[in-house]
């Protein structure tokens, strides 16, 4: 494993790059509403990072069809948008991704389409704030694993548990950098994080059991049991000030 260390003035550039995404996840959650298609979210995304002189990361990325994943209700990560419209009570993860002067950010946030049920806003208020707790964690001289850690320990505090198979990840000049980052595990192991490293943390949480199945287009990942799953994911620099969130708004 080899993790990239990134300059003061590339950090820079990779704020610029998390702008974009924060602006356009803005964008989108004055989208969400009953009626609308992931499809025009995915196209008001694409026309929103174009227009910011972006390019979107995931579109083409190992053949993925457009700019963002949309992940409706049961789907987990990785949903191609396309002819579904949003109901009434849905909750929807937008995953973004952007590339600008040669770096990449990359974020996710899950959005209530109207009133939702209880177990849905406790499900998404319990993965921002198990995404809070990890950012907390990203700091010089803690391992690697006390972020998953903090992650995992939130979340399972709420009753609800961490996906295994897919985890957070280092991002730079590449959208997928090491380190690979589970959102669970023991304390104390893995590398020390050290200033200029980037983190794409990315808890995915889901209701009831932490195992999920690849739908056959090979890309939308499901909940196994088909219950509620919701996915947060901020950019974050490790610097000698502390975590840098490179995606907030
Ligand atoms: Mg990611």
């Amino acid at each position: 494993m080899s993790i990239i260390c990134k300059s003061q003035s590339e950090l820079a550039a990779m704020r610029e790059a998390g702008k974009i995404v924060a602006g356009t996840l803005q964008a989108l959650r004055e989208l969400i509403a009953p009626g609308v298609t992931t499809r025009a979210l995915d196209k008001a995304a694409e026309r929103y990072i174009r227009d910011c002189g972006g390019t979107p990361a995931f579109k083409g990325y190992r053949g993925f069809p457009a700019s963002i994943c949309v992940s409706v209700n049961e789907t987990v990560v990785h949903g191609i948008p396309g002819k579904r419209t949003l109901s009434k009570g849905d909750i929807v993860s937008i995953d973004v991704g952007v590339v600008y002067e040669g770096y990449v950010a990359d974020a996710a946030t899950t959005e209530a389409v109207g009133p939702v049920d209880g177990e849905a806003s406790r499900l998404m208020n319990a993965t921002s704030s198990a995404l809070a707790a990890g950012i907390e964690k990203a700091v010089e001289g803690n391992h690697l694993s006390d972020v998953s850690n903090a992650i995992q320990m939130k979340v399972e505090a709420e009753g609800f548990s961490v996906v295994r198979e897919y985890v957070g990840h280092g991002i730079g000049r590449s959208m997928h950098e090491d380190p690979a980052i589970p959102n669970f595990g023991q304390p104390g192991k893995g590398p020390l994080l050290a200033p200029g490293m980037v983190l794409a943390l990315e808890p995915m949480v889901n209701v009831g059991t932490w195992q999920t199945e690849v739908q056959r287009d090979g890309w939308t990942v499901l909940t196994k049991d088909r219950k509620l799953s919701a996915h947060y994911e901020h950019t974050v620099a490790v610097t000698k000030n502390g975590p840098w969130v490179l995606t907030a708004t």
